[in-house]
């Protein structure tokens, strides 16, 4: 897994720092984008992040400094794409608030965009305690339904689990994501994927030694079960295999001032990275809180309480400027990066907290990923 910020200010982009928008690669290949606002793209394109292998996008509300960039970027991967129209392309899914969908198939319809690759958007549908009233999906708008462009593909609406309070988006055998809720001036969402725990892999000098033969024997040893050699000794169980590695848990939150519900606690409850918007400085609060934003300090109470292992702070005002000026650290022009095998550096430039080591308390025999800042391609241009 790895964590590419893209954009780290809030409201408009700006020369120094991008608007909202966190590329994630999977470790099988696939990069999801979470949040996209105006110059997501150009960011992508200083970034080390294949636009080919985006394959979702998450949005957390509909304020423009989020989804701006969504109808271009989805016109420039289409540019890129090899699918002629109608073929069986890979489907790309978007998932968001409820509005969303309404906002694309009115942006591709009046441009005249045609794309080259379906898509499907997934929406979430909100609940009346995430935002003041005035925020709320107004009803006469979301009851707007413009025919979907050529290329929409049904979509599903999405509702809280009662149980667990989290939105269940996805699953499959290598990683599931559910969505959980925020209070912001309009409706928000945080996200939260998390990999699959893997089984360690069969250690085959050993089995060799032991004259093991590879066969249904080593399926019996990698599901950790005892085997009976030739000779009558016996393997115990899991002595033939690796110690499993435990899945990494990312959780990428919207826009608030808090969460609503249990949902987002158990979400983020000793997760390994958690990336949260800190828009205002800590003698801001009062400001900060009143327009559903948080400070660093708020964000931070929230990583101790649930035991997280990193925070990455990002969405800041742009009155904040990056540490290192143009083409420092914190400007965003290749992004600032969790995970992967990049280059290592500290975590201050983007006001993220330091880990406290290289291993999570949780994990033993794994070096952890750390933040580390991968310089851009082209340094940005300030203008
Ligand atoms: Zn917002």
């Amino acid at each position: 897994m790895e964590v590419t910020v893209l954009g780290s200010g809030s409201a408009y982009p700006g020369p120094l720092r991008g608007a909202s928008a966190v590329a994630l690669r999977l470790e099988h290949g696939e990069t999801w984008i979470f949040d996209c606002g105006e110059g997501t793209q150009t960011q992508l394109m200083k970034s080390r992040t294949k636009t080919g292998k985006i394959s979702k996008i998450f949005v957390s509300h509909l304020h423009g400094d989020h989804v701006y960039g969504l109808p271009g970027l989805l016109c420039t991967l289409s540019l890129n794409c090899s699918s002629a129209p109608g073929q069986q392309g890979q489907c790309l899914e978007i998932f968001g608030p409820v509005g969303l969908r309404l906002y694309l198939r009115v942006a591709l319809r009046v441009c005249s965009s045609e794309l080259m690759f379906p898509f499907t958007v997934h929406e979430l549908e909100p609940t009346s305690d995430q935002s003041p009233p005035a925020g709320l999906p107004d009803p006469d708008l979301t009851a707007c339904s413009p025919p979907p462009h050529p290329q929409e593909r049904p979509g599903r609406t999405l509702r809280p689990d009662p149980e667990s309070d989290l939105y269940p988006l996805l699953q499959d055998e290598r990683v599931s994501v559910s969505a959980f809720r925020l209070f912001h001036r309009v409706p928000s969402f945080g996200f939260c994927v998390q990999e699959r725990d893997r089984p360690g892999r069969l250690r085959v000098e050993l089995l060799k030694q032991l004259g093991v033969k590879p066969g249904p024997l080593y399926g019996r040893v990698k599901n950790g079960l005892s085997v009976r050699l030739e000779d009558g000794r016996v393997l115990g169980a899991g002595e033939g295999v690796e110690p499993g590695v435990r899945g990494r848990r990312v959780c990428v939150l919207g826009d608030c001032s808090g969460l609503v519900g249990e949902g987002g606690r158990r979400a983020c409850q000793g997760a390994d990275l958690l990336v949260h918007e800190a828009t205002l400085e800590d003698g801001l609060r009062e400001q900060a809180e009143e327009r559903g934003h948080s400070t660093p300090s708020g964000a931070a109470a929230l990583a101790r309480d649930c035991a997280v292992h990193t925070l990455l702070l990002t969405h800041f005002s742009q009155r904040y400027k990056p540490a290192g000026g143009p083409g420092g650290a914190g400007s965003q022009g290749g992004g600032v990066t969790w995970g992967g095998r990049g280059r290592r550096a500290g975590a201050e430039e983007t006001g993220g907290t330091r880990p406290a080591g290289n291993r999570h308390p949780r994990r033993t025999g794994r070096r952890l990923p750390r933040l580390t800042c991968s310089p851009p391609k082209t340094p940005p241009t300030p203008s």
